[in-house]
């Protein structure tokens, strides 16, 4: 594994802490707007989801969630997810592993996975000449595409070497 400079991951973790914060004023708002009210619960599990970074499986969520607070229940976890996509806060992502998992929408451009089925590790990527490329496809057939997306399975770099092969995630 990369070793990175302590200084570096705690900026890191400040940026995902006020990530958090701004998600959940937006919550409030959207909450408030609906007469729904705010509860601590889901302030924890907004933290918890930012503080996980990247693409959150809601079970591993689950078990962060109830070992900060063993009060949450299971179901309010995915509530809330469910609550958070509706929100236009964590965009809910469901990969060949059949696991739902969310990751934060937040300021964030659109972009496409690639996805080991070694190790389970997803790595996003943006290509302009892909997305006109689908766009021009679709055209041809006479459609207008409103999304799409895109998921390359294969070996991570690590996994192909032998390091990583089936330490967790997707299956094979
Ligand atoms: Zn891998
Ligand atoms: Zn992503």
């Amino acid at each position: 594994m990369r070793a990175r400079r302590k200084t570096s991951r705690q900026s890191d973790q400040q940026t995902r802490e006020a990530a958090a914060a701004v998600a959940l004023t937006r919550l409030g708002t959207w909450l408030e707007e609906r007469g729904l009210k705010h509860s601590r619960q889901r302030d924890v599990i907004v933290e918890a989801f930012y503080a996980m970074g990247g693409h959150v499986p809601v079970d591993g969520l689950v078990a962060r969630v109830r070992a900060l607070d063993a009060r949450v229940s299971v179901a309010t976890v995915y509530r809330t997810m469910k609550l958070l996509a509706e929100c236009g806060i964590a965009v809910p992502r469901r990969f060949d592993d059949g696991q739902t998992r969310y990751e934060p929408a937040s300021g964030r451009a659109h972009h496409d996975h690639l996805i080991c089925t070694g190790c389970g590790r997803i790595v996003e990527f943006e290509n302009e000449k892909i997305e006109e490329l689908q766009i021009r496809v679709a055209h041809g057939q006479g459609f207008e595409v409103d999304s799409h997306k895109l998921e390359l399975y294969g070996r991570c770099e690590r996994c192909r070497r032998g390091g990583g092969a089936g330490s967790k995630g997707a299956s094979p």
